[in-house]
C-alpha cells in the first residue's frame, strides 16, 4: 500500500480526438449535398466551448470564459496544428509561423506534480490562468506527442482534393487513401470509371478492371 492519492481529475485527449479538432472545420467530402459540404463546427464561442466540454478538456465553469477572442485563438492554433500535420503528410518543411504558434501552444501545458495532501502525497496538476491555455495545449500535445513517440507515417489527409479529411491509418497494410470509401473512395473509382471511358475509342465499351 502506498500513500499516493489518485489525481482527484485529470484532462487529457486522445489522437483520434486531436485528429477530430483538426477536422472541426469540416473538409466536406466534395460533394455538393448538405451532408457533405465544407462547414465550421466551430461556428460560435458557445459551439467551440461545448466541443471542449464534451471532450472533458475544460470544466463547466469555464464555458463562459470562451468568447470571440478565444474562438479566434482556437480557431488559429487549428490552423496551425493543421499545418503541422498537412507537412507531416507532404513531406515538406511546414511554415514556420505555425511551428511557432503550436510551440507557444503547448507552453501552457501545466505538467503533473505532487501535492501534499494532509499524510500522503497527491497527483495533481496546476491550471493556466486561462482555461483555454490548457485545452489547446493538450490537443497540441496529443498531436506532438504522435510525432515524438508514435507513428506519425499513418498520418493521411484524404486522397481527394476536395475532401482532405485528417485521419490516422489504423489499417493492417498501412495502405488507406481515403476518409471513406462509400464517399471519397466510391467518387474516385467512379472517376477512374469515367476517364477509362472517355478513354476507350467512340463505340467501343470501357476497358474493364
Ligand atoms: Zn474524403
Amino acid at each position: 500500500m502506498t500513500n499516493i492519492q489518485p489525481a482527484e481529475h485529470s484532462h487529457g485527449i486522445d489522437l483520434e480526438n486531436a485528429l477530430e479538432f483538426l477536422n472541426t472545420l469540416h473538409p466536406g467530402h466534395g460533394q455538393r449535398d448538405e451532408a457533405h459540404e465544407r462547414e465550421e463546427h466551430l461556428g460560435s464561442p458557445a459551439e467551440a466551448a461545448g466541443w471542449l466540454l464534451e471532450r472533458g478538456l475544460i470544466h463547466p465553469e469555464a464555458v463562459g470564459q470562451i468568447g470571440d477572442p478565444e474562438l479566434r485563438r482556437i480557431r488559429d492554433v487549428r490552423t496551425a496544428l493543421r499545418e503541422v500535420f498537412d507537412a507531416v503528410v507532404e513531406n515538406r518543411r511546414p511554415e514556420p509561423d505555425a511551428v511557432h504558434l503550436v510551440n507557444a501552444t503547448l507552453a501552457a501545458r501545466r505538467p503533473t506534480r505532487l501535492e501534499l495532501d494532509g499524510t500522503a502525497i497527491r497527483i495533481g496538476h496546476a491550471h493556466a490562468p486561462r482555461p483555454i491555455d490548457d485545452a489547446l495545449a493538450l490537443i497540441a500535445e496529443a498531436v506532438v506527442e504522435e510525432l515524438a513517440t508514435g507513428t506519425p507515417e499513418r498520418f493521411r489527409i484524404c486522397a481527394n482534393d476536395r475532401c482532405r479529411w485528417a485521419f490516422y491509418d489504423f489499417s493492417p497494410t498501412a495502405r488507406r487513401r481515403w476518409c471513406d470509401m462509400r464517399t471519397c473512395g466510391n467518387q474516385a473509382k467512379a472517376a477512374r470509371y469515367r476517364a477509362r471511358q472517355r478513354e476507350a475509342k467512340p463505340g467501343e465499351p470501357a476497358r474493364p478492371n
